[in-house]
């Protein structure tokens, strides 16, 4: 610990590890803050679909020059009756999700202005070299706090020998690809087709898109590239060149028991993917690593650290029960038409509304009640329920739930 006050060391630059450098770098008793990034920003490799669903938890303005590209109006959901469907057949249902503050970004841009911004602010960067498990202990030894931000699985668990520790993942392919996207611009596209995952297409400009597809449960495809080829097809978006394309696991939250978010004799704190927040039901992971980041930070000003697990654990549990309550609608039933009745009843309501609160989308679906009781007409769908309103969650588990 320094004299005048204390050390605090970041690890992994990304959005969660930016949010938690500008959090810390806000609190008075925090002297000095360094991020230990193993890219250089200036070639950072973004595996992600870039949509930011909440901008405003980015301190930066939303210009294309710190890449917010495309401003828009919400995301439409399009269920589909399978893969193997005729080309021409139109979505069984669709959902329109307004999203105000979300954007379509250049996700490297983003970041790397937000560190030049940090440095601006005084708060050091170590760029280029993989922290290494050896160098973790000294970084524990040398620093007050320890802020690990570097996804899943993260290197504190790594370099526990823990890396089983999270609950599953979701297989993932991106990349961003040149086309015609004036037609939903404004209304960037996920696709849901039979599969447990789902494609998306999210345009960044009328002749730009982020795409990809991803996959949740067990069954995955033998040839992944293949696959994402025969999405663009069926989805009509351009087929991304195989050199171009991203391969990534996204984890499935609540994937980490949240008592492992924090190591107290360490004073090591896991945030973002690392600590497993991600949305297990849509892959949303960027909203929720900044938001767990600026809790920790504002736990750190208050002297109250240690109670960082349970108030994470609070502010996330609607988001895990809703998303374990959709993921059913999908998981119990692999019924299309069910699935697309589900996502027209929701038509209107917002991302956060679909993602953080389970009464309005219980009400919703409520409002049809033939839909609602095919749903819960399901002893997988009744044990979701129950389990997930009594939080019995299934960390240390792998598969489809
Ligand atoms: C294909 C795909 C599409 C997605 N689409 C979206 C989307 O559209 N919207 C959304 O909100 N979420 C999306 N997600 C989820 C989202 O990308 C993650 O939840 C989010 O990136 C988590 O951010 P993070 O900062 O916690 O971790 P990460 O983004 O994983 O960042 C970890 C950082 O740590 C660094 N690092 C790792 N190990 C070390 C080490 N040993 N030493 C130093 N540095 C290290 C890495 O280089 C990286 O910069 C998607 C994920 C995938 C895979």
């Amino acid at each position: 610990m320094s004299v005048e006050g204390y050390d605090a060391a970041v690890l992994g630059g990304a959005v969660s590890g930016l949010a938690a450098a500008h959090g810390l770098s806000d609190v008075d008793k925090v002297d000095e803050v360094t991020v230990f990034e193993r890219q250089e920003y200036d070639e950072k490799r973004v595996n992600c679909g870039e949509a930011i669903n909440d901008t405003s938890l980015v301190p930066l303005e939303k210009t294309p020059e710190n890449g917010f590209v495309n401003d828009v109006d919400g995301f439409q959901l399009r269920v589909h009756s399978g893969p193997d469907r005729p080309r021409t057949e139109p979505p069984i249902g669709t959902a329109n999700l307004s999203c105000e503050p979300g954007y379509i970004c250049e996700r490297d841009i983003v970041e790397r202005r937000w560190a030049e911004r940090l440095a601006e602010r005084g708060v050091t960067f170590e760029t280029g070299a993989s922290v290494t498990p050896t160098r973790y202990r000294e970084i524990v030894d040398e620093f007050d706090y320890v802020i690990d931000a570097t996804g899943q699985p993260a290197l504190s668990l790594k370099a526990r020998g823990e890396t089983e520790s999270y609950t599953g993942d979701m297989v993932a392919l991106n990349a961003t690809v040149d086309g015609d996207f004036s037609g939903y611009e404004s209304w960037p596209r996920i696709f849901f087709e039979g599969y447990i995952g789902y494609a998306w297409s999210f345009p960044k400009s009328d002749t730009r898109a982020n795409v990809g597809i991803g996959w949740a449960g067990d069954e995955r495809p033998d040839d992944y590239m293949a696959a994402l080829r025969e999405a663009a097809e069926r989805n009509g978006f351009p087929a991304p060149d195989p050199d171009d394309v991203n391969i990534y696991t996204i984890p499935r939250g609540p994937s980490l028991d949240p008592k492992q978010v924090y190591d107290p004799n360490d004073n090591v704190f896991r945030v973002g993917d690392a600590a497993g927040v991600a949305n297990r039901y849509q892959g949303e992971g960027i909203c929720q690593g900044i938001r767990s980041a600026y809790l920790l930070c504002d736990l750190i000003e208050e002297g109250t650290p240690e109670r960082y697990p349970d108030r994470l654990y609070d502010a996330m549990k609607s988001e895990y029960r809703l998303a374990r309550l959709m993921r059913g609608a999908w998981v119990e039933h692999e019924d299309p038409d069910l699935l697309a009745a589900v996502a027209e009843s929701l038509e209107g309501l917002s991302i956060e509304d679909v993602t953080r609160s389970p009464a309005r989308v219980i009400r919703r679906v409520a409002k049809r009640p033939l839909v609602a009781s095919r749903l819960v007409s399901d002893r997988g769908m009744l044990d979701r329920l129950y389990k997930s309103y009594t939080d019995r969650w299934e960390y240390g588990t792998t598969g489809t739930q």
